[in-house]
């Protein structure tokens, strides 16, 4: 019978996941291009010119069109993952193809949340994972499209960390977590410092260091090194396969942020001692 519930529970939310992902196909997009704006506004301001008045964006305003035609995406356009089926793929005005990784950022949202209500029930603890499970995946498409991993979301998920640890939401005592995120800022942060010293080159960014800081949060300190060897091993792969084969990026750079974020989610659901005793810690 509880177990019954759980499910239920687990669906439900697991379903508004899907609408969350929605949302967040709208803040991956949209939140690097705001940050643009706003920078491009600030150097203005002490340049002392003036901007042409821009018209609002935000992540309600406008709504969404289609990038190609500028078709207004009508609500029964923008159902999850149905919509998609709907369309088969295509804009309904112009035809153009429609990114199957929108549909997939549903569904990945849609199952994670579910993961977390049915492995620590709809409260605050199962709940504080599901944030946290978004937030890895939204910082983990924005740095691979635009290298970037902003301090609006990097640092919200540090401090919800320590504070979801300090209210026992998450396993980790406040100690573990607190010194989690010390030690995962400042490991990145000397290994940035060695590489650049020694090469002249910047091989990942501040962001990296909030994201790797943020990780230690929520699993405590114990967990960083199966999470760093996972993520540098698996980025290492890629970033091979990527210069080897035809699609390579523009200017070569893999962000390493996405391969943090996968660490994360990859504690998440397989949990930190398998984590530690895969690597035979
Ligand atoms: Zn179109």
């Amino acid at each position: 019978m509880q177990l019954d519930v759980r499910g239920f529970e687990a669906a439900i939310v697991g379903f508004l996941g899907l609408l969350v992902g929605s949302f967040l196909n709208v803040v991956i997009y949209r939140l690097p291009k705001m940050l643009e704006r706003q920078w491009t506004a600030e150097c203005a301001e002490m340049a002392a010119t003036d901007l042409p008045a821009d018209a609002p964006f935000n992540l309600m305003v406008p709504r969404s069109r289609c990038p190609h035609c500028s078709h207004q995406i009508r609500w029964y356009e923008n159902i999850p993952v149905l919509s998609y089926l709907s369309l088969r793929g295509r804009c309904s005005a112009c035809h153009a193809p429609i990114g199957l990784r929108y549909p997939l950022v549903e569904l990945s949202i849609g199952a994670l949340f579910f993961f977390c209500v049915w492995q620590w029930g709809a409260n605050a603890t199962g709940l504080a994972w599901c944030a946290f499970s978004a937030t890895l995946l939204a910082l983990a498409m924005i740095d691979w499209d635009t290298t970037l991993l902003p301090d609006d979301l990097t640092l919200p998920l540090l401090w919800f960390g320590l504070v979801a640890a300090a209210l026992q939401w998450t396993a980790v005592g406040l100690n573990s977590a607190l010194w989690g995120a010390v030690a995962g800022y400042l490991s990145l942060w000397s290994v940035y410092w060695a590489f650049k010293i020694i090469t002249g080159k910047e091989g990942m960014g501040y962001g990296d260091f909030k994201l790797f800081a943020a990780l230690g949060a929520w699993f405590g300190w114990q967990s960083l090194i199966p999470m760093i060897l996972m993520a540098s091993i698996i980025g290492a792969v890629v970033g091979i396969a990527m210069k080897f084969s035809t699609g390579l990026r523009e200017g070569g750079y893999v962000p390493f942020g996405p391969f943090l974020a996968g660490a994360g989610l990859a504690t998440l659901v397989a949990g930190p001692t398998a984590m530690r005793q895969f690597i035979g810690l």
